[in-house]
């Protein structure tokens, strides 16, 4: 994809602090980390979101992210981190190119990943099961 950043790493046009590669996968540190050791997990082939991405990039993908975690709690970290994929522009996605963040955590970091708690009315939660349900 032209114009893609992530492309661009993965074919070597740009510079990158690579953690991690294999045939399908790379890995490398976020340029702007929610924490210092924030990776970024990405299959080589261009999709937008994970709909988009084939099984066999999904499985390499989630594995690799689980090495890569490994390696953190291993190298600095404590054995906690976040896995967060933000998935469309309203779920906060800035880069087109479907990706995963790992984010390792401390203990009193800064970073809030919680959200607010909504409530469901009367039957609303079995109709928006029902719904879901029929695209499955
Ligand atoms: P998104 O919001 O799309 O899920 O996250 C994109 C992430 O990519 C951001 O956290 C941002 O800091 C990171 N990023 C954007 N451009 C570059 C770059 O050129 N190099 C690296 N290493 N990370 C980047
Ligand atoms: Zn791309």
């Amino acid at each position: 994809m032209e114009d893609c950043i992530f492309c661009k790493i993965v074919d070597g046009k740009i510079p990158a602090a690579r953690v991690y590669e294999d045939d399908k996968v790379i890995s490398f540190l976020d340029i702007m980390p929610a924490n210092k050791g924030h990776c970024l997990v990405v299959p080589k082939k261009h999709s937008q979101t994970l709909i988009e991405m084939n099984e066999d990039d999904l499985v390499a993908t989630i594995n690799a992210a689980k090495k890569i975690a490994r390696a953190l709690s291993l190298s600095f970290g404590n054995g906690s981190f976040n896995i967060v994929m933000n998935n469309g522009k309203e779920a906060g996605q800035v880069v087109n190119h479907a990706h995963i963040h790992l984010i390792p955590r401390f203990q009193k970091d800064r970073l809030r990943i919680k959200w607010s708690h909504l409530k469901y009315e009367g039957d609303e939660i079995k109709e928006y099961a029902d719904k879901i349900r029929k695209f499955i």
